[in-house]
């Protein structure tokens, strides 16, 4: 389920105001530490942005354990990764530094002669991750986070980002939803099958199937049951993964009819049998089995929901060349956090050093080392001179546009 709502101060920006920006530090990546490296650099007076490849910030925090709770946060004895993510956001508010989703990074050059970096996301084949653009900013207006752009793709050009440094903290990598090996799943992909709810409405009075065992799987079944013509949900496992709390609900729902719970059984194959008026082939139903392949169905459905997980890899900060790497890791120089490339640092879970932590905590010192640094390199002519948060205060917002 979208944790987004956790983060109410998101507020729609729109994106050809970005491309004339200067920074002096963009940082990729709105995990924790990116988050808070965003706070360190406006603590400085550096200008920031932020960009991810997800919908909403928070990383790991946001995507894998939201309602977990962290106990080695120092000074907070219990806090759930959706509630730090909405501290660090708090903590991040009065300086108004905006926040690209769903926008990855996949490309710099140093621009000798401006001394600046251009960092840019390229349009790649994979029009479903460019679908929809979101510019969020951070305000202390509770909006819905909106779309910009969601029907024509290819309408959306590269993005460009000019800066005088860079932080990397694009932790565990960008994420991606683990899919079946189904036949023909691309063609109905943001038409019939979906990996995420974006706009509960479609699944108004239609027959929905919903796959997987976890919380995503169990409580969008309960959810959809209240307005869907029907709900299935299908699992390869007798028992679900769900919270214990959820999986009750959902057998108490079942037991009145209104979902049908069907296990252990996977989706075989995807039928389609006819065109929308636009040409579009039309998905009508799916052939699902039982795990030991005696039992066959056929169910007939308007939409599929896949939820299966989430996977994450850095393949697109791997593929810029002029960083050295070990193993999956970009080695830093740990006094800094400078990578092998002048300007460029790198924070958080992918960076690399002798006795490196991947805490939540280490990428917060982490973060501050790294802005420190970019300090120097960003505001050459304005030497630093270090103050306490107790003795300057929070400046004033300077990352306004
Ligand atoms: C189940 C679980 C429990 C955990 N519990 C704890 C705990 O109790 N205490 C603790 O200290 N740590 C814990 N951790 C580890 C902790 O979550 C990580 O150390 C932390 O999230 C790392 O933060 P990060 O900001 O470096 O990276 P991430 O949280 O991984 O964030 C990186 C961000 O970068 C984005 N990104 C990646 N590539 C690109 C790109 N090319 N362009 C744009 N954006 C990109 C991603 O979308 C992501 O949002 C736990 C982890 C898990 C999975």
């Amino acid at each position: 389920m979208s944790h987004i709502k956790d983060f109410s101060l998101i507020k729609e920006k729109n994106i050809s105001d970005n491309n004339d920006q200067i920074y002096d530090i963009v940082i990729i990546g709105a995990g924790p530490s990116g988050l808070f490296a965003a706070f360190q650099a406006s603590m400085l007076n550096l200008k920031c942005v932020i960009i991810d490849s997800l919908p909403q910030p928070g990383g790991q925090c946001s995507a894998l354990y939201p309602d977990k709770p962290i106990y080695d946060i120092p000074g907070i004895p219990e806090i759930s990764g959706s509630g730090l993510i909405s501290n660090l956001l708090n903590q991040l508010s009065p300086f108004k530094v905006e926040i690209i989703c769903n926008v990855t990074i996949n490309m710099w050059e140093y621009i000798d002669h401006n001394k600046l970096w251009k960092i840019s996301s390229l349009k790649s084949n994979d029009k479903k991750n460019k679908k929809f653009v979101e510019i969020s900013e951070i305000n202390n207006i509770n909006t819905e986070n909106t779309k910009i752009n969601p029907d024509n793709t290819d309408d959306i050009q590269n993005i460009n980002f000019y800066a005088k440094t860079i932080i990397i903290a694009t932790g565990g990598g960008r994420f991606s939803h683990n899919k079946p090996p189904l036949n023909n799943l691309s063609k109905f992909e943001n038409n019939y099958i979906f990996y995420s709810v974006d706009n509960i409405e479609i699944f108004s009075n239609k027959k929905v199937m919903i796959a997987g065992g976890g919380d995503s799987a169990v409580d969008w079944a309960i959810k959809l049951s209240e307005i869907a013509d029907k709900v299935t949900l299908i699992n390869r496992r007798a028992k679900f993964r769900a919270m214990p709390h959820s999986v009750e609900k959902l057998h108490s729902i079942a037991a009145n009819n209104k979902i049908e719970i069907i296990t252990p059984f996977q989706i075989k194959s995807l039928i389609s049998d006819s065109f929308t008026s636009n040409n579009i082939e039309k998905m009508s139903g799916v052939e699902i089995e039982s795990l030991d392949g005696l039992i066959k169905k056929i169910v007939d459905i308007d939409y599929l929901l896949l939820f299966f997980g989430l996977s994450m890899d850095n393949n697109d900060i791997h593929q810029i060349s002029g960083l050295s790497w070990i193993d999956r890791y970009i080695s830093v120089n740990p006094s800094t956090m400078m990578t092998s490339l002048h300007g460029v640092f790198a924070i958080g879970d992918i960076c690399y050093y002798p006795g490196k932590l991947k805490l939540i905590l280490t990428g917060f010192a982490e973060a501050a080392l790294a802005c420190n640094s970019a300090y120097a390199i960003a505001k050459p002519e304005k030497p630093l001179h270090f103050e306490y948060s107790t003795s300057k205060g929070i400046p004033k917002a300077i990352s306004k546009i």
